[in-house]
């Protein structure tokens, strides 16, 4: 079977800095998949270069089968690789409602906009609620709520989420997770960036670990969870 998404053997930097050094990685249909790794360990930076945010120096991204590593980021939400950015980035000043119509601007999603304003209310009845509401006047999770749902509105294939639960409250993080948990349940593929480690591996079916440029781990959340690196890295554990 051909992955959705594949990274193969990527190369991205910025400046004379080289973060992702050899990078390979993919995502099936129908798969939540994480991106573990310390601070700074390029996991930003690997959501980027699959977005189209900034160019690999080498190595190819392939989307569906078809070779989109020269592809602009706009073309790529066309084809439906949509990014919940790190750090949100709503636009404060505009309602929620305008935020999320936002994420529907190209023509295609814009068709849909009114079923996928259901679907994303639906999946978060907070949002409707403050549908008429400055979005830099909602709590850090309304906004993660804001910034998933606006991803969603530009009709993914591939929902790219960078670190959905920083800052986040812990209980506030069980329940972004389980409504992630429903996303895909509902067809869609999830690649997500944490730091929240125990988290992420209990929604995820696999995951990778990047260190040092590139992935040092790799495996199923069962066997990621069990294995000595990460629970000495990223659970406390020795
Ligand atoms: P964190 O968990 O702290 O967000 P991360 O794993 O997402 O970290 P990145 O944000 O991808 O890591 O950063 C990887 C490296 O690239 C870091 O050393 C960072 O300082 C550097 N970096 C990130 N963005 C830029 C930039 N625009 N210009 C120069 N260096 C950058």
């Amino acid at each position: 079977m051909t992955p959705l998404l594949e990274l193969k053997t990527l190369q991205v930097g910025y400046g004379e800095s080289l973060v992702l050094q050899d990078l390979s990685l993919s995502v099936n249909e129908g798969e939540i998949v994480c991106l573990l790794g310390a601070n700074g360990a390029g996991k930003t930076t690997t959501t980027r270069a699959i977005s189209g945010l900034i160019a690999p120096r080498s190595g190819e991204i392939r989307f569906a089968g078809k070779d989109i590593t020269t592809l602009p980021g706009h073309e790529r939400v066309t084809r439906g690789i949509c990014l919940s950015p790190e750090g949100r980035q709503v636009f404060p000043n505009f309602t929620v409602h305008e935020n999320l119509l936002i994420g529907s601007y190209n023509p295609a999603a814009r068709q849909r906009r009114v079923e996928k304003l259901e679907e994303v209310y639906g999946l978060f009845p907070r949002l409707a609620e403050r549908r008429k509401q400055k979005a830099g006047l909602m709590s850090g999770g309304e906004q993660q709520m804001l910034a998933i749902g606006r991803a969603l509105m530009g009709c993914p294939r591939l929902l790219v989420l960078d670190e959905p639960s920083l800052g986040l409250a812990p209980k506030i993080i069980i329940d972004l997770y389980e409504t992630i948990a429903t996303i895909a349940r509902q067809g869609l593929s999830i690649l997500f960036v944490e730091q929240n480690v125990q988290a992420a591996l209990l929604i995820a079916d696999r995951g990778y670990v990047i260190a040092n440029g590139h992935i040092a781990a790799a495996g199923s959340s069962a066997d990621l969870s069990k294995a000595e690196f990460v629970q000495e890295a990223f659970l406390g554990k020795k």
